[in-house]
């Protein structure tokens, strides 16, 4: 999660935010970015709990919660066409749109196969085929390409993936420290 740092830039951010969730669409008792994504704010690593999360419930410090919480909706919450086999609570794994289409899913390190299940690996695997499609499983990451999977490891907060053309004109995946990405 990042967020803009002035007030006004902030209230800007989070309606737009609210404003791009489709109708009818809530998180109710689903709590799983808490998990799952990291909080640059007070550096809460990916797939450990927040401290301040009431699992089931939500977020026990909502009026004082982090800016990046308060712009913050998964893919779930923002996509229609994603039914509800692919709400977070169920999937164990929580979708997020980076930058340039790059989707990511931050699964839950407790159901660390849920993203190998049907129908989402199949989903995954075709979807490769227009965007990077990055799973995260705490620090592990993996690309998912539309013929084969680079598992890079553990990827420090200080790292970024790089994708390539390799010699062979395939697509090779490295770690890079995050200023050169
Ligand atoms: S993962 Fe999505 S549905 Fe679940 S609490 Fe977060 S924003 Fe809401
Ligand atoms: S501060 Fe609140 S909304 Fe943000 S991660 Fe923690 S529990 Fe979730």
């Amino acid at each position: 999660m990042s967020a803009p740092d002035s007030n006004s830039a902030l209230a800007e951010a989070a309606a737009l935010a609210e404003s791009r969730v489709v109708g009818g669409r809530s998180c109710g008792a689903c709590t799983l970015c808490c998990k799952v994504v990291a909080v640059a704010e007070f550096e809460k690593p990916p797939g450990v709990w927040c401290p301040h999360c009431i699992r089931g419930k939500g977020c026990g410090i909502y009026a004082k919660r982090p800016s990046d919480c308060r712009i913050f909706y998964c893919e779930w919450m923002l996509e229609k066409g994603l039914g509800p086999e692919w709400k977070p609570e169920r999937a164990k794994f929580a979708l997020v749109m980076g930058e340039g289409g790059h989707l990511t899913a931050f699964v839950d390190p407790g159901y660390p196969a849920a993203w190998r299940g049907a129908p989402y690996y199949a989903a995954f695997r075709k979807l490769a085929a227009e965007r990077v499609i990055t799973i995260r499983i705490g620090t592990k990451v993996i690309v998912v390409l539309p013929d084969r999977e680079i598992d890079l490891g553990h990827v420090g907060p200080d790292e970024s993936v790089r994708l390539e053309p390799g010699p062979d004109g395939r697509i090779v995946a490295h770690k890079v420290p995050r200023a050169e990405a």
